[in-house]
């Protein structure tokens, strides 16, 4: 299979405005994509050469891949700089580039894929000495090999800014068209790929062995489990009737979630978005290696970072300084950690995820050797809305973000990859007046002015339509940025930026800059409130209107650990506008109507 078919398809999809025509050209790529290669091929289109959880990366720096052009071109580093800055994407610069070079020789044979993605393994895997050159060598000869949109596309991909934006979900739903003729079957092929993480395998599988291959997926250790998510309710009494008059209620802390799996003496940590960072946390797979009884065990919990002084909780950013590259050593003393365990998912050879919350809670106590630095959270079983507001105040004392409630019914097994009512968070933020945060994707920016000048003065931000799988608009932020994050702003969000709306964005408006989706932050604001500006549940609550969020803030929290999808749904916004109406008083409703 040539290159050229992979580029002009990426370019096909990079120009579409529609969201299902992105579903569309893959299915097309796809059919033209030989058995023996699609896992490549999807891993390629995801911006990788493996699946997440495997920590191969791409993420050349910016630097070597203009030395590397600069190289295959002829031209000087200083030259491809100077237009680096001017046009902001080593993309299109090196597109621009070769095709002001010399004529090809005619004998050159055209790119293949796999010997790009060969090519780029190596260059992923080259360590050590020498292999700075090794890679700049490497990546020149694919850049003077191929045609230049061609290389656009391998730039990109090295340094880690393909910025297609296509959803999993998106290519599952190309997988099951293309390979069994009926979108209806994705929902098979989801579950494979929500207990293996990995979309090349079920791609493969599909491709090659059929359907009941994909049905007899199995959870194993090593491959990290698409986690299960929380919707949110505002009461008690609420939640308590949506669980049918019973249910347990755990803290919820505010770490970062780790699932860890372990296989005799290995231990490997995953977060939600199924990165491996057991690198990041040395001290937490020790305490998996020798506090979790069974040998194969694979159990879910929070990090916390604590004073190790007093023991007490820390919040969320202490802990966000320990996701680093070098000095973790350093960062382990200066920022302990505890880890709270809520969940166990498989214990030697038994699967536990299709057994009911009861009956893992009680394994998990059964497997855990505790101390003070590894427990599990504490847990109560409720049955009336005033035994679940003392344990959330007790919560709340103890440096808990609230509570989350989990179903007892029988039917309440682990459901992976998905956000139902099985679990229901209640956080501290509904008690007040002020609304709750909520984590939002930066999909545009409008350039700062005066004091902001050379950085942005606002993001456009949106949140998740889980049904169409859209972002949508709910709010424009200017505040609460410190001068760092204002300053670092353009290059934390460069890899994001294209020249017109993602397809998977709605909005009314039109900011200077345009991202594909990919950065979460979280935000607060004073209440929602109904906007003809934005986008977010437009119609759902009033004819042309949409919800957006009043007086918004950034709360400083760059939400590194959520992907896109995994910011606040539509439907959380449309339950909170109306939890809130429901508490104010009617003169404020109607200004809200207004
Ligand atoms: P949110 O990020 O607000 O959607 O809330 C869900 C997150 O809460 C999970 O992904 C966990 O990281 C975290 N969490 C804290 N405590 C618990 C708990 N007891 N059970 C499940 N998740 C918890």
């Amino acid at each position: 299979m040539k290159f050229s078919i992979i580029a002009d398809f990426y370019e096909k999809i990079e120009e579409t405005s529609k969201r299902l025509e992105m579903t569309d050209l893959l299915v097309q790529l796809f059919r033209e994509t030989p058995t023996e290669l699609i896992d490549k091929v999807v891993y390629l289109t995801t911006g990788r050469l493996y699946p997440l959880f495997i920590p191969i990366e791409l993420g050349l720096a910016e630097k070597l891949a203009v030395r590397s052009v600069a190289m295959a071109s002829g031209h000087k580093v200083s030259e491809v700089e100077e237009k680096l800055k001017k046009v902001g994407d080593l993309g299109l610069v090196t597109e621009q580039i070769l095709k002001t070079k010399k004529q090809r020789s005619l004998q050159q044979k055209p790119l293949e894929v796999l010997d790009v993605y060969e090519t780029l393994d190596k260059i992923a895997k080259a360590s050590g000495a020498g292999s700075v050159e090794a890679k700049l060598k490497l990546l020149s000869r694919l850049l003077l090999d191929g045609t230049p949109k061609e290389a656009k596309y391998i730039i990109r991909m090295v340094i880690g800014a393909l910025r297609l934006g296509i959803a999993e979900y998106t290519i599952l739903d190309a997988l099951a068209i293309t390979y069994t003729g009926d979108k209806e079957n994705r929902a098979i092929l989801e579950r494979a790929f929500n207990i293996s993480s990995d979309l090349g395998l079920v791609a493969k599988t599909v491709a090659t062995k059929g359907l009941e291959a994909v049905k007899n997926f199995k959870i194993s250790v090593g491959s990290p489990i698409r986690m299960m998510l929380a919707q949110r309710l505002s009461s008690p009494e609420e939640i308590l009737e949506k669980m049918g008059g019973r249910c347990a209620v755990e803290y919820k802390l505010d770490g970062e979630r780790v699932q860890a799996h372990k296989n005799n003496g290995e231990v490997n940590l995953f977060s939600r978005r199924l990165e491996n960072i057991t690198e990041q946390y040395p001290d937490i797979a020790e305490l998996i290696k020798n506090n979790i009884k069974p040998d194969r065990a694979i159990v879910e919990g929070e990090i916390v970072a604590i004073d190790p002084q007093t023991g007490e909780l820390l919040p969320f950013q202490t802990l966000m300084r320990r996701r680093r590259k070098y000095g973790i050593k350093e960062a382990v003393e200066e920022f302990p950690a505890s880890l709270n365990l809520f969940d166990v998912l498989l214990v030697d050879k038994t699967d536990y995820t299709t057994k009911p919350y009861t009956e893992r809670r009680k394994k998990l106590e059964e497997i855990v050797k505790k101390n003070e630095r590894i427990k599990s959270v504490e847990a109560k079983i409720v049955e009336n809305a005033q035994d679940m507001e003392s344990f959330f105040e007790k919560a709340i004392e103890e440096g808990c973000e609230g509570l989350m409630a989990k179903s007892t019914q029988p039917d309440s097994i682990y459901e992976a990859g998905s956000r139902g009512f099985k679990w229901i968070k209640y956080k501290r933020e509904y008690k007040t007046e002020m609304i709750d945060t909520i984590d939002t994707v930066i999909v545009g920016a409008f350039m700062g002015r005066g004091k902001r000048a050379g950085t942005y003065g606002a993001l456009l931000v949106a949140v998740y339509d889980q049904e169409k799988d859209m972002f949508t608009t709910i709010s424009k932020v200017g505040t609460g940025f410190s001068d760092t994050d204002l300053q670092e702003m353009p290059e934390r969000l460069k890899k994001y930026k294209i020249d017109h709306k993602h397809p998977r964005v709605d909005s009314k408006l039109k900011p200077d800059v345009w991202f594909t989706p990919g950065q979460v932050i979280e935000i607060i604001g004073s209440e929602y409130t109904l906007s003809q500006v934005h986008t977010t549940a437009l119609g759902a609550i009033k004819k042309d209107s949409g919800i957006a969020v009043r007086f918004p803030r950034f709360t400083g929290k760059w939400r590194d650990d959520k992907s896109p999808e995994e910011a606040t749904t539509v439907k959380e916004i449309i339950e909170m506008y109306q939890a809130q109406i429901k508490t104010q008083p009617k003169t404020q409703k109607e200004n809200s109507d207004s």
